[in-house]
């Protein structure tokens, strides 16, 4: 069942690791499937030998449907995100170096650049630090997520969503970007940041506009 969908997942996590965006076996990434299906990668196995069967299928109430992997241990995570943005298809969870740089020092990333405004909507928040795999750090991702695609987890990481997978894979890239030049602007004298009415105007643009352009729609 969902063969195509667990292909993409699958492939997703391939081009995740070698995109820097984390490292080893950490991270994971989700496809919605149903309303009450996801798809989501299993819990610490290398991207490189995760094949089809691997990815793990959850039901409405997040158990494992059959297969020999256990799901991974941030599911509550990619179900709360789901549950909160009803418009999230794909979620991506990275352990990239830059955003990870903010999230260690439990700062929020701003939104000095166009790209970021666009598809993340705004300056990204950071999550109250609670421990990895828990209930706990779903609620917190959740709080700190609110009407952005993207949220800092704590000493931890960060997450993102969008309505594919592609477009949850290019969240990840934008939010690693807007870290580093963040980081780069300081050394500038800091960043000027976008105003919350540019941030809005740039979101809306890009989905109702650039983001059909990218899907050739427009
Ligand atoms: P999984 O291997 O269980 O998906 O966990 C990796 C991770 O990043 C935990 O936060
Ligand atoms: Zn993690």
């Amino acid at each position: 069942m969902y063969k195509k969908e667990r292909r993409a997942v699958a492939a997703m996590g391939r081009q995740l690791l070698t995109s820097g965006l984390t490292a080893g076996t950490w991270g994971n990434i989700s496809l919605k499937v149903a309303p009450d299906a996801l798809l989501i990668t299993p819990s610490g196995l290398g991207y490189d030998k995760q094949q089809a069967e691997d990815i793990v299928l959850l039901n409405g109430e997040g158990e494992a449907m059959k297969g020999k992997r256990l799901p991974s241990s941030e599911k509550a995570l990619h179900i709360a995100i789901y549950k909160a943005c009803p418009q999230a298809r794909a979620v991506i969870h990275t352990h990239g170096v830059y955003s990870g740089a903010f999230a260690a020092a439990h700062m929020s990333i701003p939104a000095l650049t166009e790209d970021l405004a666009q598809v993340i909507g705004g300056p990204v928040n950071c999550a109250a630090y609670a421990p990895a795999g828990t209930e706990e750090l779903a609620q917190a991702a959740v709080k700190a997520l609110g009407e952005r695609r993207a949220v800092l987890m704590a000493n931890h990481g960060a997450a993102v969503w969008g309505t594919t997978l592609e477009q949850a894979f290019m969240a990840a890239q934008l939010l690693e970007k807007a870290a580093h030049v963040a980081l780069l602007a300081q050394i500038l004298g800091g960043g000027k940041k976008l105003t919350a009415a540019q941030n809005k105007a740039m979101h809306v643009f890009y989905e109702e506009h650039y983001s059909k352009r990218q899907e050739g729609e427009e």
